[in-house]
């Protein structure tokens, strides 16, 4: 709509968030991110959530995942640590798991949950309990807002920051809208949206949009179609979650965020090109990108 102010998101812009690291510091000084997630069979998103946390500069990342994909997830991941969850007899994670769940939600500086978490019944009061105890904010991705779209009012009398990062399929689920409409006016619908719940909404795709709880709305146009692949969401979130982790705030962390990854997602496409663009290629760009703020 012609009515909306829209920001467009530069390097010049992002680049002052990311302050030189002080010689004085260890890894518990650039935080700690939890990634909630995993199934049989999507265990990839949290691995490429967990990965994408670290190489952005998270100090320390846990996945917390069913305890039975625990070894396969482990297996993959080096410098991240994994916790083991109790979980249903489809290997999901259980109701059982919320008191350990509560007790890493207290050892962390944020929150990620959904990525690769599948869809089952109770994946609902999970994403409700990560927003109803952390005393961080929570990023939810993938199945945690499909979750989330089955319980939106659990987004009312909380004082976490809540970042959500829909593709259009997904904000169709949150929104009630059809695709169609929300990629007719997507400046609006996050708008909208993200005002109307007090959320920070990162609606993605093709010019992804970044719209605030205060109401703005920003514009990102790095990226390309390569990154329309499998496991580029995931990243995406891990980025977010990795810059949140050392103290970025939580609209300075989306909108620099979405920058990133397509950042990243553009030097992996000088490499790889657009078709044989693996999400794990913007991961492996991630520090270069970086590098330059520095
Ligand atoms: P997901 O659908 O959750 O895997 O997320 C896909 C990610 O890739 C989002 O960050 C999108 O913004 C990004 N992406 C997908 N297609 C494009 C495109 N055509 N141009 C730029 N970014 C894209
Ligand atoms: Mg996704």
């Amino acid at each position: 709509a012609p009515n909306i102010k829209t920001n467009l998101v530069t390097e010049d812009w992002v680049a002052p968030w990311f302050l030189p690291r002080p010689a004085e510091t260890h890894k518990g000084s650039f935080g700690h991110v939890l990634v909630v997630g995993g199934s049989v069979g999507l265990t990839g998103a949290v691995v490429m959530a967990a990965e994408a946390a670290l190489r952005s500069g998270a100090g320390l990342v846990t996945a917390a995942v069913p305890q039975s994909l625990q070894p396969a997830i482990e297996s993959r991941l080096i410098e991240v640590m994994t916790t083991p969850l109790p979980e249903t007899s489809l290997k999901t994670i259980s109701l059982e798991a919320l008191p350990a769940l509560q007790s890493l939600l207290e050892r962390t500086s944020v929150c990620v949950a959904g990525p690769g978490m599948g869809r089952y019944p109770e994946a609902r009061a999970v994403i409700r309990f990560v927003l109803e105890t952390a005393g961080v904010p929570v990023i939810i991705d993938a199945d945690g807002l499909n979750a989330l779209a089955e319980d939106l009012g659990v987004l009312k009398d909380r004082q976490i920051p809540v970042i959500l990062t829909p593709h259009p399929g997904e904000m169709s689920g949150l929104s009630g809208l059809s695709v169609a409409e929300i990629q007719a006016d997507r400046l609006e619908v996050a708008r909208g949206f993200a005002s109307e719940w007090g959320v920070t909404l990162v609606l993605k795709g093709h010019n992804t949009v970044i719209a605030t709880p205060g109401g703005d709305v920003y514009v990102n146009v790095t990226g390309n179609p390569g990154m329309a692949t499998a496991g580029s969401g995931d990243v995406l979130s891990g980025i977010i979650a990795g810059f949140m982790a050392q103290g970025l705030l939580p609209d300075q962390a989306a909108i620099s965020g979405v920058y990133v990854h397509g950042k990243a997602g553009d030097e992996a496409k000088k490499e790889k090109g657009e078709r044989g663009l693996n999400a794990m290629d913007i991961v492996h760009y991630i520090p270069a990108v970086l590098k330059a703020f520095e």
